[in-house]
């Protein structure tokens, strides 16, 4: 991922979407894919936003054993569905070598979550999976480790590598995590990767997302991707930092001037 930073790479998702264009490229949704109805509600309300990529997980990477650990398969059928129906392309995590044909032949772009971005065995195999991964920064991860599990990526195959940037660990507990938009700086400059942002998970409360989330646009981010739910307070996971649609919907509007302005 290193060798050409004035040669940029952007990755076609449909004939009218791309990561690493001219354009934003905003993915929305909850953090997991609850039912149906919830889906079809947040595309409904994200669709003229307008977001470019619809998120929720299916199979997820719960820190505790003992919560829901995801819909699974039966997510990944939601998941379809809905893209299908709105034309929206789709984000969903893939924990695991055995579950990248289900989740590669419905997501039109695989995350790879923090925790496994050292699972290189995983990576490997995501070097063949056939469609773009998004790679997420690991929790404690350099820059220097971001970039070399990009490249076990790249080195196995598959060229379409977008690296998200969701907040390291430090000693503060207030937010989640630390935001790095230096980080994102570095990257663009290092690499010739596309670099989106995290905005929630870096956070972990609602109210400080809008900002961040504005602030990586003017840091130079070529997109975000930012947890919603029709009911914020009523979701199965990351509750506490779920924008509402009408939030979303109007942080989508204001990054507009800003993304024109860098
Ligand atoms: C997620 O995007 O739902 C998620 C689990 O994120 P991370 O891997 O960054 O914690
Ligand atoms: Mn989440």
């Amino acid at each position: 991922a290193k060798s050409h930073p004035q040669h940029r790479t952007e990755i076609a998702l449909t004939d009218s979407i791309s990561v690493g264009g001219e354009a934003l490229f905003i993915i929305g949704g909850p953090c997991t894919v609850e039912d149906m109805a919830q889906m079809e509600t947040v595309a409904t309300h994200l669709l003229n936003a307008p977001v470019q990529g619809l998120r929720g997980g299916a199979f997820k990477p719960r820190t505790s054993p003992y919560k829901f650990q995801g819909l699974g398969e039966a997510g990944l059928e939601i998941l379809a569905t809905v893209r299908q129906r709105y034309e929206l392309p789709v984000v969903t995590e893939v924990m695991a070598i055995d579950q990248i044909d289900a989740v590669a032949a419905h997501a039109d772009l695989l995350q790879v979550g923090s925790r496994n971005m050292q699972n290189y065995d995983l990576l490997k195999a995501l070097g063949q999976a056939g469609k773009p991964i998004l790679l997420k920064r690991g929790l404690a991860a350099t820059l220097e480790e971001f970039i070399m599990a990009a490249e076990y990526i790249l080195s196995h195959g598959n060229p379409n590598v977008v690296l998200c940037e969701r907040g390291i660990r430090s000693f503060d507990t207030y937010t989640r995590n630390v935001l790095d938009l230096g980080a994102v700086v570095a990257l663009k400059q290092i690499t010739h990767l596309p670099v989106i942002v995290d905005p929630s998970h870096a956070a972990g409360k609602r109210e400080l997302v809008p900002a961040l989330a504005r602030a990586a646009v003017a840091a130079g981010a070529d997109g975000l991707i930012v947890e919603c739910h029709p009911e914020p307070e009523a979701s199965v996971s990351d509750a506490r930092q779920a924008l509402s649609l009408p939030a979303m919907v109007e942080l989508v509007n204001s990054l507009r001037p800003i993304a024109a302005a860098v």
